[in-house]
Formats: C-alpha cells, structure tokens, sequence
C-alpha cells in the first residue's frame, strides 16, 4: 500500500508518523514546499535568541501531543513553561493582571461592580432553544453582558485566533464552551458539574528545550518515508483505482493520499476532483497575523509573566505582547529578554502587507504603550502569515461536515490540517492520530 501525505506540518507528520507505527511495511512519500518539515512549527535562531514563527507550545490538559511525543521518544526534550506563565496582563487603555481566580475577578479593576453582577446572573440566563449558528459575541453577549464580551472574550479570541468575537462561532471555534450550556444549561453550572466530577486543572504550557523545531526534527527522523522537501505537489488526479501526485519533478502512483496542506492549497489541488468540495474549501477563511520578535541583550523590563493581550478598543496597535523568554529560559541568552509581538489579524487584516522596518515600528509602539519600553532591541525578527490561523466562523461546522463527506465519498483519500477539526496542536496531533488510524482500516 503506497501512501503520500501532502503537507508536512504538524498534522501530516502526526499522521505519517501513527500510519507508520501501525504499518511498518507501507511506503510513505512526504511532500513539503518549503525545505523543512513543521509548517507553522518553527525556530529561527539568530544571534543566540530562539525566535518561534509561529506557535510556542501547547497545554499538557489534552493527551494528544504528550501521546506523540512519547512514542516518537522525544519525553526528553519537554520543556515546561515557568511558573511565570501563569501571570498573563490585558491592557484596556491601561495594564491590568488578568485575575485568575473568582476572588481576583471580584477584586480587579477590569469591570464594574454592575458588570461583574452581570456576569454573577449567568446563572440564571436560560440556555438557548433555536438551533443555528451562534458567533461568540452573540453568546457572549446573552450569557455574560456586553462587558465581559468586549473585554475578556474579546483579548481571547485575539490571543487564540487573531480574531474577533463577531467574527468566530462559539460552537466551532470554542466547543467546551458551547457543550457547557447545551449539556448543563449554563457556564457556572457547567463548570461545577465538572469539578464535582472530577475534571483536572487547565494543564502547563509545554514546549521544547531549543524550540519547537527541535521536536519537528526528531519526529520528521524517526519517520521513514521518502522525503520530498522543497517540493509543492502541484496536482492530484485519480489513476487506476489510486491517485497519481504530481509536484515540480514529476509524479508517482500511491493508493492512498492525505491531503494535509491548508485548505486554500487543498482547494487548488482537490477542485478537479469536485468542484462543490473546491468551493467548500475556498469558504474558510484565515486571519493573517504578522509575528514580530524583538530581542535585547539586557532585559528592558522585569518580564515577570507570560504577556499582554489587548482589546480592540483599547487602541494599541498590536494584538498581543509573548514574554517568550520568561516563560521558556532557553530562549534568550543569560539576562537578556525576547519579545514576541502579534499583529494584524482579523482587527487589522491588511497589516501583514506591511514592509519589516514598518512592522517593527509597530511592535516597537506596541511594547511602548502597553509596558513603557522604549528601548531599541539589539535584534529583531519578522515573519508574516497572510493565512496564518483558519478563522472558524459561523457556519464552519456545517461547511466541515460537507466537505468530510465529500471526502469520504472518495475513497483513499484523506483530509487533515488545522483548517478543519481545531487549531491547537494538540487538536492537530489528535487529528492526526485519528486521520492515521482511517488511512489503515479502509
Ligand atoms: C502565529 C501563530 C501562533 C500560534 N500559536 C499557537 C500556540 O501557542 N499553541 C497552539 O497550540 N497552536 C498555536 N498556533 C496554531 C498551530 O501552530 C497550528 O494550528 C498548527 O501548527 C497547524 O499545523 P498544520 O499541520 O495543520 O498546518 P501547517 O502548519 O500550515 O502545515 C501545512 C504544511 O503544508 C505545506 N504545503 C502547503 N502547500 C503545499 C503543497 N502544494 N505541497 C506540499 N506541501 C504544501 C506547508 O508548507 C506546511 O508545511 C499558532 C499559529 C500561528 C500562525
């Protein structure tokens, strides 16, 4: 049986990497455009500072990531975050400590004493009857007030998605979140149910030591294929019962393909296949997001924490400020401090097309306002996603839902990114595991 997986981010590796542990005897050919394996999972060192162009690492609550890491035997390069991460600030117009707690919520300065109360009656709002695609805002706004929407939802979904609330649907992009009142009538309610039953804390921030490409290196070894990097396939067309793979070079026969690109490469490639899944795909949207890595041989600031997220009205200029150095120590040298700078997304699309020098500037402002830094840093970093994180908005599930059966429709081929089933990588190595577990039982 001849596999290809096309796309190696961290949901075709997943993916290849579970295949070939359940079949040893089946070839894998891996197709990357770009000269490494780990797509949005990647370190760029320079100078002795450890810049991540794009995600950090992930929550240790889940078990899928932890799960690959161990069967690839990769237990010894975890890197847990510093306590330092549980400090996180949200800058309004002015900085405050993100409370951590009911008491902290009811003591910090972030809401008034009636907003707080609003948030207090979630409890008594009913849980919603029509069926239909609700946003975050919406939700946000009929079970906790405008308020908390505006300041807390919204800082989230900037950190997580680069987005808005409007722009997100609360069932797609936050399931846990949708289930608690579907399931339990309403968040407090939710929740307790969930601590009496036993559920375990929020889990640590994991990553690396050296950086999320350390991991991307010795899972990319540790699977046997052959490995085409550099190498963009350019077209997928069905051929004696498989399907024949077409990139720069040439094209060779597989049996089986796992189509693991972004969607808007899968749509390219998967439109001559069907065109209704082709306008599926092309549906979901992304929210460019420009990450700017700022490096200072002495650290400008205590960086006693894990960031800043700001709201949209708050009027800085950036989405968010990662303290990459307080929460992973590898990442800078000995007393010295990087910054990670979030721009563009959903709030301000069109400022990935900014040029470096301008980005920087931006960031440069951003850390001005929010933390009084002024400091010009010794190094800087620049990398930009015009499509850098899928944005699940309404009608995200039913638009999935179709092109899953679509694709299934087609047997032997296979559909795996973080455009579709959530985009944490943990959610992005579950997927993989469960897309591996398809590929070998048809
Ligand atoms: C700035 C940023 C910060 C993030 N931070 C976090 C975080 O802290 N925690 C977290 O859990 N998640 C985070 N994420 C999300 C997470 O990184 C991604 O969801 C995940 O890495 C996506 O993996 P993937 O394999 O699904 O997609 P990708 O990483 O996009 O992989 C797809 C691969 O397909 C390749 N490809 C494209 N076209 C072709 C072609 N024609 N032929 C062959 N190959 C092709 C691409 O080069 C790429 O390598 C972040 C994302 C971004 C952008």
């Amino acid at each position: 049986m001849r596999i290809a997986i096309v796309g190696a981010g961290i949901s075709g590796l997943s993916t290849a990497f579970w295949i070939q542990q359940a079949r040893p005897d089946w070839p894998l050919t891996v197709y990357e455009s770009e000269p490494h394996a780990g797509g949005t999972l990647h370190t760029d060192v320079v100078d002795g500072f450890r810049f991540e162009s794009g995600c950090n690492g992930f929550l240790t609550n889940k078990r899928a990531t932890l799960e690959l890491v161990h069967a690839a035997g990769a237990d010894g390069l975890l890197l847990g975050s510093s306590d330092n991460a549980r400090k996180r600030f949200l800058y309004t117009g002015t900085l405050h400590r993100l409370p951590e707690s009911p008491p902290a919520f009811l003591k910090s300065g972030l809401l008034t004493p009636l907003q707080k109360l609003r948030v207090a009656a979630e409890v008594l709002v009913p849980a919603r009857r029509e069926q239909g695609d609700e946003t975050l805002q919406a939700f946000g706004y009929r079970r906790l007030g405008r308020a908390f929407t505006d300041v807390f939802l919204d800082a989230m979904t900037a950190g997580i998605y680069g987005s808005s609330p409007e722009k997100l649907s609360v069932a797609a992009a936050f399931p846990l979140v949708a289930a608690l009142e579907r399931e339990h009538g309403g968040l407090f309610r939710g929740m307790l149910a969930k601590r009496r039953g036993g559920a375990g804390p929020g889990g640590t921030l994991t990553s690396f030591t050296g950086g999320v490409s350390t991991f991307i290196d010795h899972l990319g070894a540790t699977i046997r294929a052959e490995w085409r990097l550099g190498t963009p396939v350019t077209s997928i067309v069905r051929a004696g019962g498989g399907f024949e793979v077409r990139d720069t070079a040439g094209a060779a026969g597989f049996d089986r393909v796992v189509v693991a690109t972004p969607a808007h490469v899968a749509t390219r490639l998967l439109t001559p296949l069907d065109a209704e899944l082709g306008t599926r795909l092309a549906r979901i949207e992304y929210s460019p997001i420009a990450v700017v890595g700022l490096g200072f041989r002495v650290r400008p600031h205590a960086l006693d924490g894990f960031g800043v997220l700001s709201t949209s009205r708050s009027g800085l200029p950036v989405l968010g400020i990662l303290w990459d150095s307080s929460v992973f120590a590898d990442r800078a040298p000995e007393g010295a401090g990087l910054l990670r700078v979030m721009i563009g997304g959903q709030r301000d699309p069109s400022a990935v097309a900014l040029d470096d020098a301008a980005l920087i500037d931006r960031a440069r402002a951003g850390i001005r306002q929010a933390m009084g830094v002024n400091a010009m840093p010794d190094v800087t970093y620049v990398r930009r996603w015009a499509r850098g994180i899928p944005n699940y908005g309404p009608g995200h599930l039913a638009n999935v839902a179709a092109i899953d059966a679509a694709i299934e429709a087609v047997p032997g081929l296979y559909l795996n990114n973080n455009a579709y089933h959530g985009v944490a990588m943990n959610d992005c190595c579950d997927n993989g595991r469960r897309t591996a577990e398809r590929v070998v039982a048809a």
